[in-house]
C-alpha cells in the first residue's frame, strides 16, 4: 500500500483528487505549468496499482513523440518495472500500430508504407502534371491541404459535395486520383492513418467491441488540440464506455490552423455527461514575474474558459527585452548572453531560443557556429526530412515494395545512371496508360522493347541493381542492411564526391542512420521496441523514421542549446528561454492579423512561449530583418506592449562590446574618428541608407570594431552585402 500513496507525494490537493478520483470521464482543465502532464501520468500510475487495472488496458495519447518516450521513461520510474507495451503514443503512432496488426481487415498491403508530408506534395506535383492540369490554377500545396482538410474532417472523394461548382469538383477529382495512388502503391499518408483506422473500427463491429473489451482507461493530453477526426476517433473508440481522462487548456490552442478545434474541449463535460471537471491553479514552473506577464497578455483574449494561475514562487528576475538593429545584432547579443549565462554554470541543454517561424533559424544557428556553441534544432530540416537520408530511405522501401512509386522515382537517377527525364516520363507514361506501378510498366517496357539503347541498359541495371541489394541484404541485421544499401546503391559515394562541406555533412548523415538503425533494434530510441529482424525490423524503422521525423538528431544527453518554433515547444519547460522576433508581421504572423480569431490564436501561441520559461525570459526583435531575401523595417510586436511595464527590463549593452548596438547614432561609426590622413569620416548609424560610387545604393546592416579598422556590411541594391572597411570605402549618407 506504501507504494500507491507514493503516488500521491509532492501533490497539491486538486492534483491528488484529479489522480485518485474514481474511474470515470474526467476533464482536468489547467493553465500552463499546473502539472496536468504530471497529473496524467500520476493517473496512469494510480489507475494500474490502487484500481489494479492492467498495464495492457491503458491507452494514452500525447501530442509528439518525445512526451510519449517521456511519460514511458516517467511510468517506469513511477512503477519499478518495464512498460514497453503499454499503448502510449501520438495519435498517429497508435493509429499506426492498429494498421499494422489488422491490415487486412483495414484493406492495406502488409507493407504499407507511411508517407509524409514533403512525399504527398511530390505525388501531388507529380498527379497535376501527369493529367496536365495547371499548376496556377491549382497550386499543389493548395491541393495537398485540401486533401488532408477532407480526411481531418473524415472525408472521402465520394463524400465532398462539389455543389456543381466546377473547381472544387476538378479537386475532388484529383483528391479521388491522389488516393487511388496511395492504394495503388500502398502509401498512407498523415491523415489516411487516423481515418483508415477510424474506418477500421468502425466497420469491423467485432474488432471494435474487442478493443473496447481491452482497453480499461483512455487518457489524452494536450486535448485542446485534438481535430474533428481525433475526437471522433476517441468517441468512437470508447463509445460512452470507457472511461477517459483528459488534460488541457484553452489557452494553449494553437493548432486551429491545422484543423485543431478548440471546441472539443469547450463541449466535452456535455458530450461526455457525468464529467468531473477539476481545475489546477497552482502553477509550479516559472517564476511570478513571467506568470504574471503571461497571465496579463491571455487577458486580451476574449474567447476564454476562464483560468487563473498562481505561485509560490519568488518574483524572480524581470524579463528582458532587447531591441537589435537588425537580425544579426538580435541573433548576436542571444548568442553572447548564452555563453555569459554558460559561464556562469548554466548547461546549455537548459536554455532554449523559440521563435515563430522556421526560417528565423538560420541566422541564429550561424551565429551559434561562429561561436562555437552547441545546438539541437527540432522541427525544421529534420533529420529523416534530409535529402540524403530520405533518398535512402527510398531504396530500402523499393526492397520491401516495389511498387511504391513514389520512391522509385526518387532514385531511379541518383545517383545519376543516365536515366533522362524523358525515359521516366515514357515510364509514366505507360503505368498510367496500363494502370500498374511503374516497376511493373519498367520491366514491360524492357520486355517489349520500347525502351532500347543506353536507356535500356541503364534502366535494366538500375532494375538489376534493386534486386541485388534486395537478395545480398536477406538475412543481415537492420543496421547491415542499411550499411549496405547506402554503400552499394553508390549513395556515399555520390556525396562524398560532392564538392564542400555539405557532401561531407551528407556523408555523415547516411552513417548517422545506421548508427539510428543500430539503437533502434536495441530499443533506445523511438517507441514501441519490438523491432525483430531483416525485413520486419526495416518496416519498422521506415514507418518510426517518418512518424519520427525530426526526433532523432544528435544524442537526446548532449549538452546543447534548444532550438525549435514556438508550436514544437508546447509542454515542455526551460529554466532559460529566448522568444526572437517579437515583431508584428512576424509574432504575431501577418497571415493572422485581419482575422480576430486567428490573432487571438497568435495570441496563445505566445502566452505558450511565455511559460515554457522558469526562471528566465528574454524577448527579443529587431528593426531591420532580412526574411524571404527582402528586407523590412519591423515594429515591435502588439505582445511586447500587451506585457505590464512592472515585469519588463531593457537591455542596454554593457561597455565591453565595442560595436555600438543601443546607443544611436552607433558610437563606433558617428563618432568622427580620425582615419586615413585626418580625414572625418561621416556620422553613420545602422539602418541607414548609404550610396557607394561602385555599388549604388544601399543600408547599413552591421558594423564591428573601431577607429582604422571599424568596417560595416552594407546591403547594395543588386549588389548583395558587402563589408566594407569605413577608411577606405567612400560612403555617403543618403
Ligand atoms: P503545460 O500546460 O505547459 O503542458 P502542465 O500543466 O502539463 O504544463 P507539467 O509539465 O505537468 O505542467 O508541470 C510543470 C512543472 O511543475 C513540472 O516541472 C512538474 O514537475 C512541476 N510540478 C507539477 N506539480 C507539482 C507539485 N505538486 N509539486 C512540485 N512540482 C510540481
Ligand atoms: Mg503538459
Amino acid at each position: 500500500m506504501d507504494d500507491v500513496t507514493a503516488i500521491l507525494d509532492h501533490m497539491n490537493p486538486a492534483q491528488r483528487e484529479a489522480v485518485s478520483a474514481p474511474q470515470g470521464n474526467m476533464l482536468v482543465l489547467a493553465g500552463a505549468g499546473s502539472g496536468k502532464t504530471r497529473v496524467l501520468v500520476h493517473r496512469i500510475a494510480w489507475l494500474m496499482q490502487a484500481e489494479g487495472l492492467s498495464p495492457y488496458a491503458v491507452l494514452a495519447v500525447t501530442f509528439t513523440n518525445k512526451a510519449a518516450r517521456e511519460m514511458r521513461t516517467r511510468l517506469e520510474a513511477l512503477l519499478g518495472i518495464s512498460l514497453r507495451n503499454v499503448w502510449v503514443g501520438t495519435f498517429h503512432s497508435i493509429a499506426h500500430r492498429l494498421l499494422r496488426t489488422h491490415w487486412q481487415d483495414a484493406r492495406l498491403p502488409q507493407h504499407f508504407q507511411i508517407i509524409d508530408s514533403d512525399d504527398q506534395l511530390r505525388l501531388v506535383k507529380r498527379l497535376l502534371k501527369d493529367h496536365r492540369i495547371d499548376d496556377e490554377r491549382f497550386p499543389p500545396r493548395q491541393v495537398q491541404s485540401f486533401i488532408s482538410g477532407c480526411k481531418e474532417e473524415g472525408l472521402r472523394p465520394h463524400q465532398v459535395d462539389a455543389h456543381g461548382d466546377a473547381y472544387l469538383a476538378q479537386m475532388v477529382e484529383l483528391f479521388d486520383r491522389y488516393q487511388l495512388t496511395c492504394e495503388r502503391g500502398g502509401l498512407v499518408d498523415f491523415g489516411e492513418l487516423l481515418l483508415r483506422s477510424l474506418e477500421l473500427l468502425r466497420d469491423n463491429p467485432a474488432l471494435l467491441a474487442h478493443y473496447r473489451e481491452r482497453f480499461g482507461h483512455v487518457l489524452v493530453d494536450e486535448f485542446q488540440d485534438t481535430n474533428t477526426l481525433q475526437y471522433a476517433w476517441l468517441k468512437l473508440l470508447t463509445g460512452m464506455q470507457i472511461p477517459m481522462t483528459v488534460v488541457g487548456d484553452d489557452d494553449q490552442s494553437i493548432y486551429g490552423w491545422r484543423g485543431a478545434r478548440i471546441e472539443n474541449i469547450r463541449r466535452f463535460e456535455q458530450e461526455f455527461p457525468g464529467t468531473k471537471t477539476v481545475r489546477l491553479e497552482q502553477n509550479y514552473r516559472s517564476t511570478s514575474a513571467i506568470l504574471s506577464a503571461a497571465n496579463a497578455l491571455i487577458r486580451h483574449n476574449s474567447e476564454r474558459m476562464g483560468k487563473e494561475l498562481w505561485t509560490e514562487g519568488a518574483r524572480g528576475e524581470p524579463i528582458s527585452v532587447y531591441s537589435g538593429f537588425n537580425d544579426l545584432d538580435e541573433a548576436r547579443f542571444i548568442v553572447d548572453t548564452i555563453r555569459e549565462k554558460v559561464e556562469e554554470g548554466t548547461n546549455r541543454r537548459e536554455i532554449a531560443i523559440l521563435y515563430r517561424s522556421n526560417a528565423q533559424s538560420r541566422v541564429l544557428e550561424e551565429t551559434l557556429i561562429r561561436q562555437g556553441v552547441p545546438y539541437r534544432i527540432y522541427g525544421g530540416q529534420r533529420f529523416y526530412e534530409r535529402l540524403e537520408i530520405k533518398n535512402a530511405l527510398a531504396y530500402l522501401r523499393l526492397l520491401l515494395n516495389r511498387d511504391d512509386d513514389a520512391s522509385l522515382e526518387r532514385v531511379i537517377n541518383v545517383p545519376a545512371r543516365g536515366i533522362g527525364t524523358r525515359t521516366v516520363e515514357v515510364l509514366r507514361h505507360r503505368a498510367r496508360q496500363t494502370e500498374v506501378p511503374l516497376w511493373q510498366a519498367l520491366h514491360d517496357a524492357l520486355l517489349d522493347a520500347s525502351l532500347k539503347g543506353r536507356a535500356a541498359t541503364a534502366v535494366r541495371a538500375f532494375a538489376e541493381l534493386i534486386e541485388r541489394l534486395d537478395n545480398d541484404t536477406a538475412g543481415l541485421a537492420l543496421h547491415e542492411i542499411i550499411d549496405h544499401v547506402i554503400e552499394r546503391s553508390g549513395l556515399i559515394e555520390h556525396h562524398r564526391s560532392e564538392k564542400g562541406e555539405k557532401g561531407q555533412a551528407r556523408v555523415e548523415n547516411l552513417e548517422e542512420l545506421v548508427t539510428a538503425a543500430k539503437a533502434f533494434t536495441q530499443g533506445e530510441t523511438f517507441e514501441p521496441p519490438e523491432a525483430g529482424e531483416g525485413a520486419v525490423a526495416l518496416e519498422a524503422f521506415l514507418s518510426e523514421a517518418a512518424l519520427n521525423a525530426g526526433d532523432h538528431e544528435a544524442d537526446e544527453f548532449e549538452d546543447c542549446v534548444q532550438l525549435m518554433t514556438l508550436h514544437s515547444a508546447k509542454g515542455l519547460e526551460f529554466p532559460v528561454v529566448f522568444i526572437a522576433g517579437v515583431e508584428e508581421g512576424l509574432f504575431p504572423h501577418k497571415m493572422s492579423m485581419e482575422e480576430p480569431g486567428r490573432l487571438e490564436e497568435e495570441r496563445r501561441l505566445c502566452y505558450v512561449g511565455l511559460t515554457r520559461a522558469m526562471r528566465k525570459l528574454y524577448l527579443t526583435h529587431a528593426e531591420l530583418r532580412r526574411l524571404h531575401g527582402k528586407e523590412t523595417f519591423q515594429r515591435a510586436s502588439r505582445f511586447l506592449r500587451e506585457l505590464p511595464e512592472e515585469f519588463l527590463e531593457e537591455v542596454r549593452l554593457r561597455g565591453q562590446i565595442s560595436r555600438p548596438v543601443t546607443t544611436r547614432p552607433a558610437a563606433g561609426l558617428s563618432r568622427q574618428s580620425s582615419v586615413d590622413g585626418g580625414a572625418a569620416l561621416p556620422s553613420l548609424s545602422l539602418g541607414q541608407r548609404v550610396s557607394h560610387p561602385v555599388f549604388g545604393e544601399g543600408v547599413i546592416l552591421n558594423a564591428e570594431g573601431e577607429g582604422e579598422r571599424a568596417r560595416v556590411q552594407v546591403s547594395f541594391e543588386g549588389e548583395g552585402d558587402k563589408w566594407l572597411v569605413l577608411g577606405f570605402a567612400k560612403l555617403t549618407p543618403l
